[in-house]
């Protein structure tokens, strides 16, 4: 048994030993089917809230509109949900079995996707109750019940539909592709944020190109924040090894294959956080400068060499070529200083020795310093700088 699951394991067994059902619901189910990596193990249980809240020590309500309770059991947080249904919650007050039973087949019927929507118990049986681990040797991506009636109640879906095929190069069912085609407006219904967490995860897929695919076949793309995508693209990008790039690697990527004018209005679009703006941001103007010419010292003093190194990659992905990431360490270990305060000089020395007042002038004087000393046209030392200021000073 996958380790996610043995740790959860007891969270579930306090629950039923406490009267009340509890299953491993989920994408968890569906990875452990699939032997894959396991994200994170969703608890779904007939206790309410509160109970689960009054059962456990460490507890956090992250989301008690929800029903949803995080239990941290031995430092780690687990999400356990009450049984609900689409929008209200489905009687689970009630302890008898038989209303419990249509708990949690209500529950499960609420989720978007039949290989979503399985259930395993504490001893690993598996309730199936809507062909999900059929469509899972199918390689299938179908909702749960009418297509065209789901995504009318949640436009979301259609998005994650795309993005699970992405994930685990699943198909689309027809019926539920057809839907996407008809529905896809409704998309402009949805917050950015959902659309831009799901299309983190597209990007993130294995099979990002797949994901692409079915979002220009349906005309959601359409219906999304800024996405100019073409066939053709997608074919550069199905051509493209992108196993080795970061999700704001890719999404650098896209922003170079849209040929987007302004980066950081394109990703603002797509709400974005600030910090991963100005890091993707950055990223791609790299990659521009390292397609115009090879990497020379400023430069890679200037990024950094982290960044420098990223950019490469992005680059040796983009060119079909190996990256050399070793002409970039041997920069960066040749640097006489890898920071402005390793400059042997100040500001206050310049004014000293110019008897001049403080102005812009000095901060363009590091800069020029800095400059000469990263080109090895001047040595890091106070009194070769000195001599150089000097002569800069008469000019
Ligand atoms: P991941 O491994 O990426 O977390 P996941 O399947 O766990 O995949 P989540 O977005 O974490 O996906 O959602 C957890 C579960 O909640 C899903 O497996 C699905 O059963 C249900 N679910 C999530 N979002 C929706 C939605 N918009 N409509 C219906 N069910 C949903
Ligand atoms: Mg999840």
């Amino acid at each position: 048994l996958p380790s996610p699951f043995t740790e959860a394991l007891p969270i579930l067994i306090k629950l039923i030993d406490a009267g009340f059902e509890a299953y491993f619901v989920g994408g968890c189910v569906r990875d452990f089917l699939l032997k894959r990596t396991i994200n994170d193990v969703d608890i779904a249980t007939s206790a309410t809230p509160a109970e689960v809240t009054s059962l456990f020590e460490n507890t956090v309500e992250v989301g008690i509109d929800h029903g949803t309770v995080m239990v941290i059991y031995k430092g780690k947080g687990f999400e356990v949900t009450t049984f609900r249904s689409e929008g209200t919650y489905s009687d689970f007050r009630r302890p008898d079995e038989v209303s419990f039973v249509l708990s949690l087949e209500e529950d499960l019927k609420r989720r978007d996707f039949t290989i979503n929507a399985m259930a395993m118990t504490v001893d690993l049986s598996l309730i199936d109750l809507f062909e999900g681990r059929a469509d899972l040797k199918r390689k299938q991506i179908a909702t749960v019940g009418e297509a065209a009636e789901r995504f009318g109640e949640d436009a979301l879906r259609m998005l994650r539909g795309a993005r699970f095929s992405a994930q685990l190069h699943f198909s689309i069912d027809d019926k539920t592709k057809e839907a996407m085609k008809q529905h896809a407006p409704l998309l402009k219904h949805v917050a950015v944020e959902r659309k831009r967490m799901e299309m983190d995860k597209l990007l993130a897929g294995s099979a990002s190109e797949k994901g692409l695919s079915y979002l220009l076949e349906t005309g959601l793309v359409r219906h999304l924040p800024f996405f100019p995508l073409s066939a053709h693209i997608i074919k550069e990008i199905s051509d493209m090894d992108l196993e080795a790039l970061s999700i704001d690697q890719r999404w650098s990527l896209l922003s170079i294959l849209f040929i987007v004018e302004d980066t950081e209005a394109f990703l603002k679009e797509w709400r974005l956080s600030n910090k991963r703006i100005a890091y993707i941001k950055k990223l791609t103007e790299l990659y521009h400068l390292r397609a115009l010419e090879d990497w020379e010292p400023y430069r890679v003093y200037h990024a950094g060499e982290s960044i420098s190194l990223e950019t490469e990659m992005l680059y040796s992905v983009i060119h079909h070529q190996p990256a050399d990431k070793s002409k970039i360490q041997e920069i960066w270990e040749a640097l006489p200083i890898k920071d402005k305060s390793e400059l042997d000089v100040n500001g206050r020395d310049l004014v000293s020795w110019s008897g001049r007042k403080s102005g812009r002038w000095v901060g363009d004087a590091l800069q020029k310093i800095e400059r000469a000393v990263i080109e090895k046209e001047l040595l890091n030392d106070k009194i070769e700088i000195k001599k150089w200021v000097k002569q800069w000073l008469q000019k």
